[in-house]
């Protein structure tokens, strides 16, 4: 076996249908006093409920988390947490909430009781994200982890069914890549390839009935896993690509994913043999693109980028900002084949 580090991180998992009646029994755990509830304007019932359920230890809601953090919703939460004087932060919702969670602690150290409800992964990573004046800085810290986060699949039940497809694939993306990192360890690996069986096992039951809390299970049980991986080990091509897309052209998060990860595994394949048998073992397919993209097409999600609006004329300009400053990747960039890549991708075609 080579020699490997691993990285354990400090957070405790409460996973369960109805595991939200032990937020306030968390909330002890941490001595927290007086919780600030985020959430976005379409999950504000959501947010409402856990204040109504906390009492007297909800010091406030604010329920304007948006998209990729915008500095000026992140200073509003940060100032609204100082005057309520809150001792923690209790996040329900997608990526975005989490990740507004984050941008107060990375200044305050608050600790965050995370409640996912989406397959995002955000709430087991120490990455941050803010976006300020077009542009979306991010980082790893690990003041800005979650110290509980609370998986209660029965609060995925409302996730409709195409976005579950897309945010369910966004986490495969993190496994897949967690596989063929350069810093990959075979614990993660184990983690990453269990993560991946999971999500493609729930995704199809999801997409057929959002409802069967079984499925449900299996699928958040699978985004913890593959946010762990992402938490873990190195991003790779995959996610420069849905990096520069959703940054340049404001492509949606997600369906952005689901997209691109057929062709990103397709470029690296062959460098990267063990870690496709793998995906491949996990998907219970013969070849790990086509499985991904045939997952994809077979829970009724996009396969194309020109359904999300960008135009053919942009892939040019795509290519070379994907491949400036990229991030390691098992395959070396190459331009050309970059620019092959979104073409693929594009125009949704099978991989090879
Ligand atoms: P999101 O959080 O933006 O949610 C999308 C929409 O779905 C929102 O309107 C939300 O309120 C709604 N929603 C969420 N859960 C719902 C539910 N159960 N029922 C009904 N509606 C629900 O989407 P996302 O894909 O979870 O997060 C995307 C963001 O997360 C991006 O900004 C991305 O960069 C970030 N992200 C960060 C990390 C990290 O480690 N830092 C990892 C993954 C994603």
């Amino acid at each position: 076996m080579s020699p490997f580090v691993f990285t354990g991180f400090p957070y405790r998992v409460v996973f369960g249908a109805g595991s939200l009646d032990k937020l306030g029994e968390e909330m002890t755990r941490l001595g927290a006093k007086r919780a600030l509830i985020l959430s976005t304007p379409e999950q504000r019932s959501d947010a409402a409920a856990i204040a109504a359920t906390l009492g007297d230890r909800c010091a406030g809601v604010f329920d304007q988390a948006v998209m990729h953090v915008p500095i000026e919703i992140a200073r509003a939460a940060r100032t609204l947490a100082t005057n309520l004087k809150a001792d923690c932060a209790v996040t329900i919702g997608g990526g975005s909430t989490t990740g507004l969670g984050k941008a107060i602690a990375l200044e305050s150290s608050l600790p965050i009781i995370a409640i996912p409800t989406t397959y995002a992964g955000s709430e087991v990573t120490p990455i941050w994200g803010i976006t300020e004046g077009g542009l979306k800085k991010t980082g790893k810290d690990a003041r800005v982890l979650p110290k509980v986060v609370i998986y209660d699949p029965l609060l995925t039940m409302s996730l409709p069914a195409k976005l579950s497809a897309t945010s369910g694939i966004n986490a495969i993306a993190h496994a897949v890549e967690g596989l063929y990192a350069q810093d990959a360890n075979p614990i993660m690996s184990m983690i990453a390839e269990e993560g991946i069986r999971a999500m493609a096992k729930g995704l199809p039951l999801v997409v057929e009935n959002p409802t069967n809390a079984e499925a449900r299970a299996n699928c958040l049980y699978g985004a913890w896993l593959c946010g762990s991986a992402l938490a873990s080990v190195g991003m790779a091509l995959h996610h420069k690509l849905c990096h520069t897309l959703g940054g340049t052209w404001n492509l949606p998060h997600a369906e952005t994913h689901t997209i691109v990860l057929p062709h990103a595994c397709a470029y690296s394949a062959a460098a990267a043999p063990l870690a496709m048998q793998r995906i491949a073992r996990a998907l219970e397919a013969s070849s790990a693109p086509r499985g991904l993209f045939d997952l994809a097409q077979s829970l009724g999600a996009s396969v194309a980028l020109k359904d999300l609006g960008i135009k053919e004329f942009d892939l040019d300009r795509a290519a070379d900002l994907a491949t400036q400053a990229p991030y390691w990747n098992p395959r070396p960039i190459e331009r050309n084949a970059i620019r092959k890549l979104l073409d693929d991708a594009y125009f949704g075609r099978r991989p090879d």
